[in-house]
Formats: structure tokens, C-alpha cells, sequence
């Protein structure tokens, strides 16, 4: 038995909390978590069922935490793990799964797999089990505190250039601001226009914000990768920014996993609660819409839909917001057959998009997405994550020119394209 092996299946053993004992124990093993998760439905194998994935935390609670397990193994006959199970298992857990939840919702027991799977990873990872794409997002993420290297000089140099667009001074390090905006590197990389469009929308509604030179990073890679220490530590970095800056509220940026690690796991993976409110710029922006500070002028005449994130929707509960802001500038809005809480994951969540190996995989599963769009054939898909908006490009460019002409646009920016920012011109 090799030392990383070893440390795999102490980890692994830690994992073992109540919530995972109940689960495994209570599991009738009837397989309509199968049906819900994208990975099986689109390709039919049998090792992609969100319980199979969870296949080595239940070997090990049954050989160890069972009578019968106990028993099989005082004789010799017990079912243990091996290296070779943690090898097998290392596609399965993080380029077969997005840790997107939607088999948790139907479980007719109640068992939130999604959890469990998380759990697989903590393990795997420990023993190096883990992707390489992921090994070393994480340690970009604690060496330069972004997953994808983004550094303090090119955030600057982002702010810089949507200052000039939007004609709106971008002041960081604001001591005593409300509000502290973190960003995802995929946002600062491939949609700088969401900063552009926060600056004009809380001018207009007069919210005082800032940004962290300290840290401004909402990605947690710990969480993807399955990795406690880390997502502590990188969550420990927020908590710094957000003490030393003095805020009163986080908020969480146009990114699915981000939200979901700082708005509900981050008190249990720093233990200890946060001295501050975290709230989704969806949210924030629907407040500001109810309070009469975020208003509009026209709208577009696209026929478009709303993809769900499933960490602000599923996992987050933010359903509601996305719909009244899109009332506000999208009068041709059609749902997709499932939407809100029961959404189809684009396919690219819990470090999937980071997993290169993975890009057959995850065109694979994407057809979920074409078919719900080809049922209702929009011009253009609205979401509210960037990580999200980016499975969606290169799903919809491996699905040929004709899908590629379907237009991605971000929430925030739609709403900001309507924005009214003289309030003496407002309707
Ligand atoms: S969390 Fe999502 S991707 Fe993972 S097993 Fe469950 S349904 Fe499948
Ligand atoms: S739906 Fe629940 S009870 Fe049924 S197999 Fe899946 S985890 Fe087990």
C-alpha cells in the first residue's frame, strides 16, 4: 500500500460525518437519481449514476461501519478499496460530475449525493487522484490567488479600460464602503463588460462598493478539487479583504460554484460564521429594483431564454431575481422545459470546464442544452455565470455555425444595456 494511498484512505475515513452515514444507510438503491443526471442520460453508461460515483464511500462505510461489512472483513471476505479503485474512480467524480445536485432534488429518501461526491474528492485528491487541469488551477489559485493567474496588474489594467467605457471612476481599497465585489478570473478574463456594467448600475442606484487590491478572486479551486485546506484558505483571503476594507456585504459575481462556497459552505469549511452578509449580485440587483434604484428604459425584441446556473438556482435559491429582472428588459422570454430548480447543468460546473481531457465528454452531455433549446429555437440564451457562459460558447460551437449564431449574454450586462442613469429621464 503506497504512503499517498494511505493518506487517500485516512482522508477518505474523515469524510465519514453523520450526514454521510444516514445517507449511505438509507439508500434503497432504487436509481431515480440515474434519470437526473446528465452524464447517464447522455451517454447511457451505467458508471456515470450519481450513486455509482459515490461507490467508494460506500465500500468503505460498509466494510467498516456495518456489522455484516465488519464481519465479511474479520474473515477475510470483505470488499475493500483499492489504489486501482481510486484510479478508476477519478474520471468518474470529476469529469462525469459537476457536483450540479439535480440527482439530490429527486432522491425519494432525501440524500444529497452531491454532498457525498464532494466527500469522494477529498479522498481522491489526498491520495493524488485528482486531474492535472485542477492540480494546478489550485495552485495558481494559493500562489497567485487566481485559478487562472490573474494578477492584481491585469485586473487594474480591466478596471482601467471599462473605466474609460463606461465613463465611471472605479475606486478600489474604498475603507468603509457597503459592499465588497469579488470577480471570477473567467469574468475579468472573457467578460470584463460585467465590471463596466456594476459601475454604471451602482452609480445610478447610488451603492456604495468596492473592490480588494488585497484579494478579489471568487473561485475557490479548494471546492472543485476537493480540497479543504485550500478552500479554507482561499476563503480565509476573502474574510481578510472583507475585515480590513470593513464592509458590511460580499458579493458574489457572476459565477455558479463561487456563490454556493461563500454565500452557504464557507462558515462550515473556516468554522466559524462570517463577519459579513454575502449576497448574489442577482439578488442585490433585484433589491435595487424593488427599492425603485434600479430602473430601465426599453428593451430588447430578442427571443431569448434564461439558462439556470445550478449553484445560484438549484443549490443557491436565486430563482426568482433573474425572472424579475429579465421582466424588466426582455419581453420575448420563454423558459426552457426545465428551468429554476430542476435546470439541466450546461455540463462545464465543479471544475469540469478547467478538465481538458474532459472536452469530449462534456460536448457529450451538452446535448441536453441543444435539445432544450431546439424545443424552443430563441435567438439568444441569458445566464448569470460566467463559468456557465463559457461551457455554452464551445458547446454551441461543437454543435456547428448554426447553433454558434445563438448570442450568450450575461444577466448583469443585459440589464445594464436598459439601464436608465439619469433618474430624471426614468419611466
Ligand atoms: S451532482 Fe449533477 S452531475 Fe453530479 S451525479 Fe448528481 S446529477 Fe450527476
Ligand atoms: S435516488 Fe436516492 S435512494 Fe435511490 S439510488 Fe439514488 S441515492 Fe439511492
Amino acid at each position: 500500500m503506497s504512503e499517498r494511498f494511505e493518506q487517500g484512505m485516512s482522508t477518505l475515513r474523515k469524510q465519514m460525518d453523520a450526514r454521510v452515514v444516514s445517507y449511505l444507510s438509507s439508500c434503497v438503491n432504487c436509481g431515480v437519481c440515474a434519470e437526473a443526471c446528465l452524464f447517464y442520460t447522455e451517454t447511457g453508461d451505467p458508471r456515470y449514476t450519481p450513486i455509482y460515483k459515490v461507490e467508494p464511500l460506500r465500500r468503505l462505510w460498509h466494510g467498516e461501519y456495518t456489522f455484516w461489512g465488519k464481519l465479511a472483513s474479520a474473515f477475510g471476505f470483505g470488499s475493500t478499496l483499492t489504489e486501482q479503485d481510486f484510479a478508476d474512480w477519478e474520471e468518474l467524480v470529476y469529469d462525469g460530475c459537476t457536483m450540479c445536485g439535480r440527482c439530490s432534488m429527486v432522491c425519494p429518501v432525501g440524500i444529497d449525493i452531491a454532498y457525498m461526491i464532494r466527500k469522494v474528492k477529498e479522498g481522491l485528491a489526498a491520495a493524488g487522484y485528482s486531474p492535472d487541469d485542477l492540480k494546478s488551477a489550485a495552485q495558481r489559485a494559493v500562489e497567485i490567488g487566481s485559478p487562472m493567474g490573474v494578477t492584481l496588474a491585469t485586473l487594474q489594467a480591466t478596471i482601467s479600460v471599462q473605466e474609460k467605457e463606461c465613463g465611471i471612476p472605479i475606486t478600489m481599497d474604498r475603507e468603509g464602503a457597503d459592499y465588497l465585489c469579488l470577480f471570477s478570473s473567467g469574468e475579468i478574463v472573457g467578460f470584463p463588460e460585467f465590471i463596466g456594467s456594476i459601475a454604471r448600475i451602482f452609480k445610478a442606484a447610488d451603492v456604495s462598493w468596492t473592490i480588494s487590491s488585497d484579494y478579489f478572486e471568487a473561485t475557490n479551486t479548494g471546492v472543485q478539487i476537493g480540497n479543504s485546506a485550500v478552500a479554507a484558505q482561499l476563503i480565509e483571503r476573502i474574510v481578510s479583504a472583507a475585515e480590513k476594507l470593513k464592509v458590511k456585504y460580499v458579493i458574489s459575481p457572476e459565477c455558479g460554484h463561487a456563490y454556493t462556497t461563500i454565500r452557504w459552505d464557507a462558515p462550515n469549511i473556516i468554522g466559524r460564521p462570517l463577519p459579513f452578509d454575502v449576497v448574489h449580485i442577482l439578488e442585490l440587483l433585484d433589491q435595487l429594483r424593488r427599492e425603485g434604484r434600479l430602473k430601465t428604459r426599453g428593451s430588447t425584441d430578442m427571443h431569448l431564454t434564461y439558462h439556470d446556473p445550478c449553484n445560484i438556482s438549484r443549490r443557491g435559491g436565486v430563482v426568482r431575481e433573474p425572472r424579475h429582472l429579465l421582466d424588466m428588459v426582455a419581453p420575448n422570454f420563454e423558459e426552457m422545459s426545465d428551468h429554476g430548480a430542476m435546470n439541466w447543468c450546461c455540463g462545464g460546473g465543479g471544475g469540469v470546464s478547467t478538465i481538458e481531457r474532459a472536452r469530449d465528454l462534456r460536448t457529450r452531455v451538452f446535448n441536453v442544452k441543444k435539445r432544450q433549446l431546439d424545443e424552443i429555437g430563441v435567438e439568444a440564451v441569458v445566464t448569470a455565470c460566467s463559468n456557465c457562459r463559457h461551457t455554452w460558447e464551445d458547446g454551441l460551437e461543437a454543435y456547428g455555425p448554426e447553433e454558434d449564431v445563438v448570442e450568450l449574454i450575461g444577466l448583469t450586462e443585459l440589464v445594464a444595456r436598459y439601464l436608465v442613469e439619469d433618474e430624471s429621464r426614468a419611466r
